[in-house]
């Protein structure tokens, strides 16, 4: 069994830009690479190069008309900037794509791609994908809240159709909901989707009751420790009774304290305790297969302190 962490990332994963002062930023990498080499634990990891996703794979989990109508846009704000147009074209209020955008999202759907490949080959025992844009808002026909293409559904979904496994398991511990990851595995019992969000908050979404969600809304202010109680009693039994093949993980680090993009209380020893249980259930079930995807995590040092506490767990350093 291959025991080395994955670390995937791509240049292309800094040059998507969507202007300045906006939370979801590249300096968001910046501050996770500088984290790794300050603390060593760059050495502890196999570091891979993501490659583009294929558009057949992308439409694994979203409709060929959004993926064409992303491309198109891409195209479309080429020919505008050089004739003299805005730099940036918009997709929501909050989300809006550069030049470099589309390349941007096929590298961050691939790096999740190519994690599944390498784990599932036994090259690497589980990884984690350092990438932006992030992915669980988008739905299967529209990008949304800083998100394009949906990273880990793609990925999930990849594991299934691709390498025929029977069933997979998603987390998603962002403060946010995953909507979108929620509208594209509603209903597919082969996918177990476990997640805790604040909430009444962003996004505005109908929370299903879809026997494959595990959907837990949580108040503002709630605090690490209430968050392990419910993992503990409401996450880990429906996870050992799916018995999951692989585990993908939407990491989003924005419901730590010092976030201000949210209000809940967890700290980077909520995620150490977060991953190792999620990684233990992968140890009984899933021969240790986790790939995880970095999804929000906008206070820059909060975020790479719990990035490490992450990546620390996986790797077992
Ligand atoms: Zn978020």
């Amino acid at each position: 069994m291959a025991h080395a962490t994955g670390y995937f990332t791509h240049r292309a994963c800094w040059q998507h830009d969507m202007g300045a002062g906006h939370p979801e930023c590249p300096e968001r990498l910046d501050a996770i690479e500088d984290r790794l080499l300050l603390t060593g634990l760059d050495a502890a990891l196999e570091r891979r190069e993501a490659t583009p996703a294929a558009l057949a794979d992308l439409e694994l989990a979203h409709d060929r008309l959004h993926l064409a109508a992303l491309r198109g846009l891409a195209d479309t704000l080429k020919e505008d900037i050089a004739a003299g147009g805005p730099q940036r074209a918009q997709v929501d209020p909050d989300t809006s794509m550069n030049v470099h955008s589309w390349e941007a999202i096929l590298m961050a759907a691939g790096a999740a791609i190519d994690a599944t490949d390498a784990v599932l080959a036994g090259e690497l025992r589980n990884a984690f994908c350092a990438v932006r844009p992030p992915g669980h808002h988008a739905t299967r026909r529209q990008a949304m809240g800083f998100c394009f293409v949906n990273n880990v559904a793609v990925a999930a979904k990849y594991a299934l159709e691709r390498h025929g496994l029977k069933r997979v398991a998603i987390i998603d511990f962002d403060v946010h909901h995953g909507n979108g990851t929620e509208d594209i595995i509603e209903g597919d019992e082969r996918i177990l989707m476990c997640s805790f969000y604040q909430h009444p908050f962003y996004p505005a979404w109908t929370h299903s009751t879809a026997k494959n969600m595990v959907n837990l809304p949580v108040p503002a202010y709630t605090r690490g420790m209430d968050i392990r109680e419910l993992v503990e009693t409401c996450w880990i039994p429906r996870l050992d009774e799916h018995r999951p093949q692989m585990l993908f993980v939407s990491a989003g680090f924005d419901a730590h304290r010092e976030d201000d993009m949210g209000q809940l209380g967890l700290v980077e020893q909520d995620y150490a305790w977060l991953t190792e249980r999620i990684q233990a259930v992968a140890d009984r079930h899933a021969q240790g297969r986790v790939v995880s995807c970095l999804e929000g995590g906008y206070a820059l040092d909060a975020l790479a302190r719990s990035v490490e506490a992450h990546l620390r767990a996986l790797a077992g350093v």
